[in-house]
């Protein structure tokens, strides 16, 4: 099984400067490679395959213009190669932007090592580079992967090691007793639904929260004359405010989503369609702040790795219209309605715990036809067997209706009914 951690590592400033020459040759590779391909879609000359650049790079460095590539760890520059090949392939495939050419301001700036790296004590040693500080922060088994060496806009070193357990993938847990329906949104950070409980995290708002301070500091930097020295500080403290926001943020994530995979065999989320969203102009800046793909991801490789269960119920499917009491829709339901009074059974419900609770049940119901086995007495004291049973069928109608056939065996019907 593949992991990931990540750790700051301090290279001295001889090695910081090799690492910025390092840095620039992977980027001009790609720079380079980037305007070949433009180049020759322009002439209407056949696309480079990844092998094809690969072949023209060894041939690049030949030349006695580009001898100094050899400075830099080949590996690294077929990786940065690589990058570039999925940046085309997601573009053919419509799922991002023409790729863009690198620059040497754009903050972020990052190599690939795929062989060659190794711990020794406190240090980390990587090709072409040597020894560098490292602070273990946790420790790690098994056989290193890929070594990714970043530097951030405010000028800190991490390193991103994959890692080789050697251990399979754990199996998906049979037995289900523990499972929580999340509806995200942006009041309510999630509102998780669990077996006797609904409960609300509230939406921190990092970025809102110092969006002031930061649009001070912004003025500022727009104010300073580019490139002088006042104006790198300033970028530099600009950069320092984003990043406070992005590692407030991934602490808040990261313990959530653990905590929701740790009490769970699995976690139901609604499958969001966060590009759509975000399209809204006013919601965009809202939606990114609270970072829902983020926390799906998490709780996506999260499950995996425990052999926990995480369903993305259809987006399409109505978890706020549906009472999770009766079942009953009210189509009348409008986004600013946070509190309503089901038509039907009369029960006064909360918007997105009643989302949340459905979400939970449509995911116990996903997965009793995918034949794991839910197991849970208490559940059905306290929803009523009777009315569980009707939610049941009344998702079942409407997934038939989306599915065409679906239909649940009797035999695991009466094991949730039991
Ligand atoms: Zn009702």
């Amino acid at each position: 099984m593949l992991m990931a951690y990540c750790y700051r590592v301090y290279p001295t400033n001889v090695q910081q400067r090799t690492l910025r020459r390092q840095f620039g040759s992977v980027r001009f590779v790609y720079n380079y490679f980037l305007a070949l391909q433009q180049k020759r879609f322009e002439d209407k000359k056949k696309h480079l395959s990844f092998f094809d650049m690969c072949r023209e790079l060894v041939e690049l460095k030949r030349t006695d213009d580009y001898s100094w590539l050899y400075q830099t760890n080949s590996q690294s520059l077929y990786e940065g190669l690589k990058n570039l090949d999925a940046s085309y392939q997601n573009f053919f495939q419509k799922r991002a932007g023409h790729p863009r050419f690198k620059s040497r301001r754009n903050g972020h700036q990052s190599m690939a090592y795929t062989q060659g790296s190794f711990l020794d004590g406190n240090h980390l040693h990587i090709p072409k580079l040597g020894r560098v500080k490292i602070r273990l922060s946790r420790s790690f088994r098994g056989k290193i992967k890929t070594v990714t060496l970043k530097k951030t806009p405010t000028h800190k070193y991490f390193v991103s090691i994959l890692v080789d357990d050697g251990k399979p993938m754990p199996k998906p847990i049979k037995e289900i007793t523990h499972v929580s329906g999340v509806d995200l949104g942006l009041k309510d950070f999630a509102t998780v639904a669990s077996e006797t409980e609904t409960t609300k995290h509230e939406n921190p708002r990092f970025y809102t929260q110092l969006l002031p301070k930061l649009r001070r500091e912004q003025r500022s930097l727009s104010r300073k004359v580019k490139s002088s020295h006042r104006y790198r500080q300033q970028r530099k403290k600009v950069a320092r405010l984003h990043e406070k926001v992005a590692h407030a943020r991934q602490d808040y994530l990261h313990k959530l989503s653990t905590k929701l995979v740790r009490e769970n065999q699995a976690v139901i989320v609604e499958n969001l369609n966060v590009r759509g969203l975000v399209k809204n102009r006013r919601l965009a800046k809202h939606i990114l702040d609270v970072a829902w793909g983020e926390f799906v991801r998490q709780l996506v490789y999260k499950c995996q790795r425990t052999g926990k269960h995480l369903v993305k119920v259809d987006r399409f499917y109505p978890s706020s219209k549906t009472c999770s009491e009766c079942s009953v829709k009210n189509e009348e339901l409008t986004l600013h309605d946070r509190v309503w009074m089901c038509p039907s059974c009369g029960v006064e419900l909360d918007r997105d715990q009643n989302a949340a609770q459905n979400l939970r049940a449509e995911g116990i119901y996903q997965l009793t036809e995918m034949r794991y086995i839910f197991d849970n007495r208490r559940e059905d004291v306290r929803l009523g067997a009777r009315s569980f049973l009707a939610l049941l069928r009344s998702t079942q109608q409407s997934s038939m209706k989306r599915a065409g056939s679906a239909s649940m065996p009797s035999s695991e019907m009466a094991q949730i009914s039991n």
